[in-house]
């Protein structure tokens, strides 16, 4: 069969905006390995575990999503080859390609604090990071009226950086409208020393958490966890002091790195300790390899891992791999945009956009972004998933 032209690992957010991209541009020949057959929209998994959205309405069959057109080989793709341009696939299959995208998102590390994989999805213990457990987060707040609720961020870099808190501040407020969120202690563990790194959302975020008592731990982590005592240990980085908490519900998020064989493929950052792909900061081209790309969460980028991020990298990728294809430099150029949707209510957002400078670089520039608004709740709720599904996965938008 000879070499692929296109080669794309992962066939989430990014590979499938990726593979629409180069399908519109005449790209013939692109093989995708993609294991799953879901595809999963993961931003509504937090309104999902606030009771506001249903799991099923997050996933469709991966075959619905994949561009026509493009060859989907329903495999893991095991190892990397970059000098022999090869991808192992399970099975045994060996993939041979011309250019080469990687995009197979990240890997949970629910076995990096102790206790954490027996305990979650068991007796009061949950996380949105995965679906077969975000749905049980909302029956935990549901049947919630008095004790000590604790909500974790890891100290790695994560997909969604504002969703360990998003969670916390959906539980509140719906304590709030039942009346018992004096009767609740909240704690939000979270690793940095400010709760968002954005100064200007950091303000607003720092009053929401006040508004409902909730107690904020900075510079700590959750260290272990005792499902069957109901308690966690929160280390606090600033003092050197430990704390076992007990819980009445846990919303863990787990450190979160590169997939295993993505670490130890040759295309890893080694400026990268947590394994992710090398990746030219602007073109997000492998400084060593040419002819291979990385976006996406998996992508080693000075920038927050969001859906949003993927929306601006996959025209860049697209475009630089046609221009490599055509032996040129590539000229695209990707600013480091991201976008957090900040759910701090019910019915409440704050939309926070930003680029690698940090600076605020708002879609609706007319909007006071800054303030908490029910039409971004409305937009994040009703607008962007069929934006999602219908624009971004077709390579129009
Ligand atoms: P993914 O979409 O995760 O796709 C990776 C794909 O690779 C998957 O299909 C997987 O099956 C496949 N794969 C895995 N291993 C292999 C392998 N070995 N070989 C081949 N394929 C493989 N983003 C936002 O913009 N806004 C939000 O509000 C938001 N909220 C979030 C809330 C939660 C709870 C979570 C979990 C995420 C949230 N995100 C949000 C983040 C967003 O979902 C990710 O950043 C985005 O999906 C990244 O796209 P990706 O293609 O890199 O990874």
């Amino acid at each position: 069969a000879g070499r692929h032209r296109v080669a794309i690992v992962g066939g989430g957010s990014a590979g499938i905006s990726v593979a629409a991209r180069l399908r519109r541009a005449g790209v013939t020949d692109i093989t995708l390995v993609e294991p799953s057959d879901t595809h999963w929209y993961q931003p509504l998994w937090t309104l999902v575990g606030g009771g506001q959205a249903s799991l099923r309405g997050t996933r469709r069959p991966e075959a619905s999503v994949v561009p026509d057109g493009v060859r989907w080989i329903r495999r893991h793709a095991l190892a990397v080859d970059p000098d022999a341009r090869t991808v192992t696939l399970s099975g045994g299959e060996e993939l041979t390609y011309e250019h080469l995208v990687m995009a197979p998102g990240l890997q949970l590390d629910w076995d990096a604090v102790p206790g954490l994989a027996e305990a979650v999805g068991h007796d009061r213990v949950t996380s949105n990071y995965a679906p077969e457990y975000a749905p049980r987060t909302w029956d935990l707040i549901k049947g919630m009226r008095s004790g000590t609720a604790v909500f974790t961020h890891p100290a790695t870099p994560l997909k969604c950086g504002g969703a360990p808190q998003k969670i916390a501040y959906l539980a509140a407020d719906h304590w709030r409208r039942q009346k018992v969120l004096d009767r609740i202690r909240i704690i939000l563990v979270i690793p940095d020393p400010v709760l968002f790194k954005v100064p200007e959302w950091a303000r607003t975020l720092e009053q929401v958490a006040a508004r409902y008592g909730i107690e904020v731990r900075l510079r700590s982590e959750m260290t272990a966890v005792d499902g069957d005592r109901r308690e966690v240990v929160v280390a606090d980085h600033a003092s050197g002091t430990k704390e076992t908490v007990r819980y009445d519900l846990l919303h863990a998020v787990p450190p979160q790195s590169a997939p295993d064989w993505v670490k130890s493929s040759p295309l890893a950052d080694p400026a990268s300790p947590l394994g992710f792909v090398a990746a030219d900061k602007h073109t997000l081209r492998h400084p060593q390899y040419g002819n291979v790309f990385a976006l996406g969460d998996v992508a080693n980028l000075p920038t927050s891992k969001t859906g949003a991020a993927v929306r601006k990298q996959a025209p860049v990728v697209a475009a630089n791999v046609l221009d490599v294809m055509n032996g040129r430099q590539p000229a695209r150029r990707y600013d480091g945009y991201t976008s957090c949707p900040l759910v701090t209510a019910r019915d409440r957002m704050l939309l926070a956009e930003f680029d690698y400078d940090l600076k605020p670089s708002p879609t609706f520039p007319l909007v006071d972004t800054f303030k908490e608004r029910r039409d971004m709740w409305v937009f994040k709720r009703y607008v962007l998933p069929p934006v999602y599904w219908h624009g971004m996965l077709t390579g129009r938008l």
